[in-house]
């Protein structure tokens, strides 16, 4: 058994796993497909790939976390994404949220800025032929200009404040889902409704690893 095996146990426990998140609320049927589809364990640190299908955060390397499942679920349903749209993501992490993505849109760009999560993730993405267009080094503060505007904008960090380059980088009518707050986030959804006015709305609180800015 290679450490890319996804066994009937496995599948049977994300059928649960899938259970938990539409009785905690979700309700898009796209996003619990691919929660269906994407092993978790892949992408869960050894010490703790026997909790993968746990609702639950769980640490991976650099002092940073795999988001819990309803929090990607719950991220994921609120962008509202359609196939064709261009999507960005801020904090790459494990790259669990970012495979998730690619189920469900063809062009997904991923930032992160500890070198070594970055470097595993896209390995992983390469090993396992999922399809993320890029895999960015870098500080997601500053969005991906070269590749702007975006469909829909994802940060998966906890925000003190919103950066201005992703509002700016998000296209009329696009997204932007960011959990905002120093110890506690709120979960907000911005939608750009013009070129200078955006509909902002709140969705309760969750608790995120820290947005940083660079450090390199
Ligand atoms: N989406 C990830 C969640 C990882 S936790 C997953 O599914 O596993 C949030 C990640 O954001 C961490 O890996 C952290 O290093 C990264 N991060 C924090 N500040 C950042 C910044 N300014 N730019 C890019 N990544 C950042």
């Amino acid at each position: 058994m290679n450490k890319f095996t996804d066994t009937t146990k496995h599948q049977g426990q994300r059928k649960k796993l899938v259970k938990t998140l539409i009785r905690k609320g979700i309700n898009s049927k796209d996003v619990i497909n691919a929660i269906n589809k994407i092993p978790r364990h892949f992408f869960m640190d050894s010490a703790f790939k026997s909790y993968s299908y746990e609702d639950k955060a769980y640490p991976i390397s650099s002092d940073q976390t795999i988001s819990q499942p309803f929090t990607v679920a719950f991220q994921t349903q609120l962008l509202e994404l359609v196939n064709t749209d261009k999507v960005l993501e801020i904090g790459t992490g494990s790259g669990y949220q970012s495979a998730i993505l690619s189920i469900l849109v063809s062009k997904v760009f991923t930032i992160e800025r500890q070198h070594k999560l970055f470097k595993q993730a896209k390995k992983l993405f390469e090993d396992l032929n999922y399809k993320i267009k890029e895999t960015i080094f870098g500080d997601g503060y500053l969005g991906y200009e070269k590749e702007a505007p975006f469909d829909a904008i994802l940060v998966t960090a906890g925000a003190e404040e919103i950066p201005k380059p992703l509002m700016e980088q998000l296209k009329i009518g696009g997204r932007l889902v960011i959990p905002l707050g120093k110890e506690i986030q709120i979960m907000t959804r911005l939608t750009r409704i013009s070129s200078k006015e955006f509909n902002k709305e709140t969705f309760g609180e969750f608790r995120f690893v820290p947005l940083l800015k660079n450090k390199n």
